[in-house]
């Protein structure tokens, strides 16, 4: 690191400006304190930094697609379903973003403003109690320090404010929440939803709750954000705001209120801890331009760097009173790493409903809740997974040039029906699997590389065969023919859902976060993004950050107002 500048002084800092930092900007913002977020990529501002968002597919340079180069520089990065030619800028490099994988691991970054709420799918499921009470219930991890009910006000002022829609569906593990109107099934997966109401107890299709825009209302035009049109091409930036994003909706109001300051390249190194202070007073940050290091200091801290790099940022984090990072005096930072694990993928094919179509473009799914061992323990595997969803038309091309449009166009079974179904599965929090810091090798600015050390166990290859095996007698059962199954062997960290390492607990010894996602002790560093999961539970984990760093804000201005930080 090169020369130290003078400090700057703010009320609150905030690392991170994705999903949950924009959360976190916003709420401190709201309520009158001078914040600073620190982001360490590129800024990208809503509307004007779109490139590629009005383009037809003729007028980018490969149709959408990757060249070959691309793909070789970024081996991991193209693994993502999402790392398109129209959306590559909005994805860090594999080359520029180093890090090291004592096992296999893909990590998955969009660093810049809005972090990955650019990229993201934008399903936003709640989660229910009988998530919240899996560890306790099932002997793993700690018991959440919080259940539902103490996080069901908070789902909802999220929801209100992102805008999401969704049917009210009355499903005891997957409450309904303050939905906009429901997007449509098609009618394939009305046929599904049919067949399997009828034919299994407590299994049920639905549509996906996801965060966009579905009737106008008087808080998405404050916002400048109007409803969803329905293009589907998300990844490049909603000119629309019909979805929810940092940077169409949390970040711009947050700046509105004059109490923001937003600066991008700025790469924070660690967070300080002042021994005598007894606190935390700030934190270390590189100009990723110009090298220089600045210390700025802050009442509170919110780390929401996404949970993998959290994790880095505390590590690295080390005083006299803290040598092993920050908070870290049971030694459990960085343990406990979870994610969920796509691996399973099914595709089955149906002959009826002839002289049916869709209708335009879904930039959402069906999805069907967990039902396995959700009343009680029934199989020889702990916890469960969800299903997405996606019923394919006869007459969609999904390649748009190259040899995956020749197959598509080869296909036999052009004119049937296809369903797809990905299993999306909780895994269980050891304290095998860890990140770590590596301490001989530095990134370009000095920073230890993160290191890796996290896999699949005998828990997640039962669940993948039951997977197979229950989905395909769904599919059997509803006259579905063709049924493949495929086991994608992908490395943990494709899912983009990785969990972990500075969980929630009631206990001291055994957490490193109390249940306002507080350090115990260090009470004035908060960690609201998935760092701070107890477990995983098997719906999408972003809304529940949002949620979780909204009511963390709420605590911690309280707490500042009466002194206590
Ligand atoms: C293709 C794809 C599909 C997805 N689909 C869904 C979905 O349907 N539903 C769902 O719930 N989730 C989904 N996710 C996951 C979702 O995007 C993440 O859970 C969410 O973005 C996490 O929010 P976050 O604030 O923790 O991190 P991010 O949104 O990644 O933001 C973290 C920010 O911190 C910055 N940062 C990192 N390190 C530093 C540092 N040292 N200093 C300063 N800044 C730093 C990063 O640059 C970044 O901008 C998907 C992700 C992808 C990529
Ligand atoms: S589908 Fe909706 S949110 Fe996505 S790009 Fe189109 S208009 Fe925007």
């Amino acid at each position: 690191m090169s020369e130290k500048n003078v400090k700057q002084e703010y009320d609150a800092i905030v690392i991170g400006s994705g999903i949950s930092g924009g959360w976190a900007a916003k709420e401190l913002a709201e309520k009158g304190l001078k914040t600073l977020v620190l982001e360490r990529g590129k800024d990208v501002k809503h509307l004007k930094d779109y490139p590629t968002t009005n383009l037809m597919p003729w007028e980018l340079q490969h149709a959408g697609e990757l060249n070959f180069k691309e793909k070789q520089n970024n081996s991991i990065l193209s693994r993502c379903y999402n790392y398109k030619e129209d959306s590559k800028h909005f994805f860090a490099g594999d080359k520029d973003h180093p890090y090291e994988q004592l096992k296999p691991f893909d990590w998955i970054r969009g660093d810049q403003v809005g972090g990955k709420s650019l990229l993201w799918a934008r399903h936003t499921q709640r989660w229910s109690d009988f998530d919240f009470e899996g560890p306790a219930r099932d002997g793993y991890a700690v018991d959440w320090p919080l259940r539902y009910k103490d996080i069901a006000h908070w789902y909802s002022h999220v929801e209100r404010f992102a805008g999401v829609s969704g049917n009210r569906d009355g499903l005891d593990s997957l409450p309904d929440g303050d939905f906009l109107p429901p997007m449509e099934l098609n009618c394939v997966e009305k046929y599904f939803k049919k067949q399997v109401a009828e034919k299994y107890k407590n299994r049920h299709v639905i549509i996906g709750r996801c965060a966009h825009i579905t009737e106008a209302r008087p808080i998405y035009a404050q916002q400048g954000r109007v409803t969803c049109q329905y293009r589907d091409l998300c990844r490049r930036g909603c000119p629309f705001g019909g979805y929810f994003s940092s940077n169409a909706s949390t970040l711009p109001w947050a700046e509105r209120t004059g109490n923001l300051t937003l600066m991008p390249d700025s790469i924070v190194h660690s967070v300080i801890y002042d021994d005598k202070a007894g606190k935390a007073t700030g934190v270390r940050v590189i100009n990723a331009k110009t090298n220089a290091v600045t210390e700025y200091t802050a009442k509170i801290i919110f780390v929401n760097a996404s949970a993998m790099a959290t994790n880095q940022i505390l590590l690295n984090s080390v005083s006299s009173r803290f040598p092993q990072g920050l908070g870290n005096d049971n030694g459990l930072l960085g343990k406990f790493i979870a994610f969920h694990n796509f691996r399973g993928k099914i595709s089955a094919r149906y002959n009826g409903l002839p002289g049916y179509t869709t209708e335009g473009r879904r930039p959402g799914s069906a999805y069907m809740p967990r039902f396995r061992n959700v009343y009680k323990q029934e199989t020889g595997f702990l916890r469960g997974y969800a299903v997405s969803l996606a019923g394919r038309g006869a007459n969609d091309l999904t390649a748009n040039c190259g040899d995956a449009l020749k197959n598509d166009l080869a296909r036999k079974d052009y004119d049937a029906w296809t369903m797809d179904a990905g299993m999306m599965e909780e895994t269980i929090p050891k304290a095998t699997n860890t990140v770590s810091l590596n301490s001989q090798q530095k990134d370009q600015w000095g920073i230890p590389l993160l290191q890796f050390n996290v896999d699949y166990d005998q828990n997640d290859e039962r669940m993948l065969k039951d997977f197979f095996e229950q989905v395909s007698e769904m599919f059997e059962n509803a006259g579905f023919t063709n049924i493949k199954t495929r086991d994608t062997q992908q490395a943990p960290g494709l899912d983009i859902h990785e969990m972990g390492g500075v969980r929630m607990g009631n206990d001291p010894q055994t957490s490193l976060l109390n249940k306002w996602n507080q350090f115990h002790n260090c009470k004035n560093v908060f960690v609201t993004d998935g760092a701070c999961m107890t477990s995983t539970g098997t719906q999408n984990p972003s809304l529940t950050y949002m949620a979780l760093t909204a009511r963390a804000v709420d605590y911690a201005v309280n707490e500042l107002k009466k002194q206590n930080l």
